[in-house]
């Protein structure tokens, strides 16, 4: 018999719906499998079992009495452990905040509670969502379920992890410079990066709030379309989230793609790049050729820019986002002799190695003297970047591209050098500058069987576009049915 955990949303919704199987059982699956698989994989940093039990039940009392609150209902999901749940410990993978329980739900968390979701668990990540590894998670790595002795891709590994070993239906995941579509890709899932503005950020841990996105992690197109039907919206409580209306973004997915421009930008298939991921992404687009687009080669020149321009802006606002963590109003505390000790201590022993790098790098270049040489100047490079894709956007309808330049590397390769870490994000860095959705969808796999991913790039607010695109190339492939070879 199929693991109900294995089975999508849209698979899930219509046999809940029409009681062929209950959503105890379902999350029962869901939980049993996070036993005997997560002691491998360290995907949860919290298993919510007795709430995830009663929340089940009452899901299908609810059923019984026909009261159906829509697709969402009774499916497990493991947010990442940086979106506020109420009643539940949100840590963001620091010592920090080891012991935290948040008084209330962020807003997504809010609206899946409503759709009647259940929260199986709170998942691992990097700490405080900087990384490309999750190695920087305070409590401990997650393994990529396709090989343990390589990483998931960070900062939302837990996430991408979890969903592909099937430890939940989908997951919620953050992204700010690529922590969402990276592991997406090297753990073989979907996800999306919504257009900034989408989707509110208020009860989420703030990284880099200039950039910082929320989007869903999923094990197929539809779910990801699904997912964003909930989430999506204005939020009074998030004055940068855009009043502008939620489409239904199933509703394009089954439309054809013939004489839609999709535009290749050449500066994302560079010399360095793993040759198995350029190859694999461009089957992809030949398929997408196949099935009617007309393929466009576009530039966006000044793609070099993004990576140096980012690691100015994001410790930055990370810098000045994470001063609140100081022993006083909430988390750890250290116990020390007078106030600015406690202040220096609280910091010191409660923050991980690459926070503190961030919190330092961020507080020089926005300092007296520096702000103009290197904030204000990356700030100039950030206009540049987006009219960069203005430009091409006058020609095609979306972009396509790999996501990440390599396959999954193992745990450790790139732990002591920061510099190699931070290349991993070359290509969905320039997405968070611009402001736009972008979509990692699996294209293939390299000769050790790692997943290779691809990523759609779209126009501000136009999600829609990549869903049609994403499900018409997965309608047409096979490579997101694939799942990693578990055994318990
Ligand atoms: N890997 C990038 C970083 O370390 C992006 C992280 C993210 O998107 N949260 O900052």
């Amino acid at each position: 018999m199929t693991d109900l955990a294995s089975l999508t949303i849209h698979e899930l919704a219509p046999k809940l719906r029409k009681k062929e199987i209950s959503s105890v059982e379902l999350t029962h699956s869901v939980l049993k499998r996070i036993d005997r698989l997560d002691s491998k994989i360290g995907a949860f940093i919290t298993v919510c079992n007795e709430q995830a039990k009663a929340q089940a039940k009452s899901v299908d009392a609810q059923i019984a009495k026909g009261q159906y609150a829509g697709p969402l209902m009774g499916i497990p999901l493991a947010p990442k452990d940086i979106y506020l749940t109420e009643g539940i410990k949100t840590t963001c993978a620091s010592k920090i905040l080891e012991n935290y329980v948040p008084p209330y739900n962020s807003t997504v968390i809010q609206k899946f509670l409503e759709a009647q979701s259940v929260i199986v668990g709170k998942v691992n990540m990097d700490e405080f969502a900087m990384g490309s590894s999750n190695e920087n998670s305070s409590f401990k790595p997650v393994k990529n379920p396709w090989d343990l002795t390589r990483v998931p891709g960070g900062s939302s590994g837990g996430s991408a992890a979890a969903v592909s070993a099937d430890l939940c239906s989908a997951s919620l995941g953050t992204d700010t410079g690529g922590s969402i579509r990276q592991p997406a890709s090297l753990c073989s899932i979907v996800g999306l990066k919504p257009t900034y503005g989408r989707v509110s950020r208020y009860g989420v841990i703030a990284f880099a709030s200039s950039l910082d996105q929320m989007g869903p992690m999923t094990k197929d197109v539809e779910d990801c379309a699904l997912m964003m039907n909930v989430m999506a919206g204005h939020d009074p409580h998030d004055s940068t989230s855009v009043n502008v209306p939620v489409p239904d973004y199933t509703g394009s997915l089954r439309q054809s793609i013939k004489g839609m421009k999709i535009g290749m930008p050449k500066e994302y298939f560079p010399k360095g790049i793993d040759s198995q991921v350029a190859d694999s992404v461009k089957q992809a687009i030949k398929k997408l050729e196949e099935l009617g687009a007309k393929i466009e080669e576009v530039s966006l020149p000044n793609t070099e820019y993004a990576t140096a321009t980012y690691y100015i802006i994001a410790p930055a606002e990370a810098s000045s986002n994470l001063a609140r963590f100081d022993g006083v109003r909430y988390g750890y505390r250290a116990s020390a002799e007078n106030l600015s000790e406690m202040y220096e201590l609280t910091k010191t022993e409660g923050f991980g190695r690459e926070v503190k790098r961030r919190i330092m790098l961020g507080t020089y270049v926005l300092s007296a003297g520096y702000y103009d040489a290197y904030y204000r100047k990356a700030q100039k490079a950030r206009t540049v970047i987006r009219r960069d894709f203005e430009e091409a956007f006058k020609k095609v309808d979306c972009l396509v591209c790999p996501v990440s330049p390599t396959t999954a590397f193992k745990i450790g390769e790139k732990a002591g050098d920061p510099l190699q870490m931070y290349l991993s994000d070359i290509f969905t860095i320039p997405v968070n500058m611009a402001g736009l959705p972008g979509l990692a969808l699996p294209c293939g796999f390299d000769k050790n069987n790692l997943p290779i991913g691809m990523q759609l790039i779209g126009k501000p607010f136009d999600e829609e576009t990549l869903f049609k695109v994403g499900h018409a190339f997965e309608q047409a492939t096979e490579w997101h049915k694939k799942r990693p070879p578990l055994t318990a």
